[in-house]
């Protein structure tokens, strides 16, 4: 069976994030435009993904570049490293 539409071509992990920080965070309330955690570097819980990803900040395809990004066991409360996913 193939597939009758091609998916969109997936954005970086980087526009992603810069995005999802007009979010604000449900896990630890980091507010607009701050990442959620600064040590050792800065991160985002991907619960704020989720938040930006419900009011349409960001997309579906985006969601499953975080999620490639994650861990394999994560929670609301796991943090995406913002330094080791752009590398
Ligand atoms: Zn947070």
């Amino acid at each position: 069976m193939t597939a009758r539409y091609a998916l969109p071509p997936s954005r970086t992990l980087a526009d992603i994030t810069a995005d999802a920080l007009l979010a604000d965070c449900g896990w630890c309330w980091g507010g607009w435009g701050n990442p959620c955690t600064t040590e050792p570097s800065g991160g985002m819980h991907l619960a704020r993904f989720a938040r930006a990803c419900r009011r349409g900040l960001i997309s579906d395809a985006d969601m499953r570049v975080v999620r490639d990004a994650a861990p394999a066991v994560f929670t609301p409360g796991t943090v995406l490293d913002l330094e080791a996913a752009a590398a």
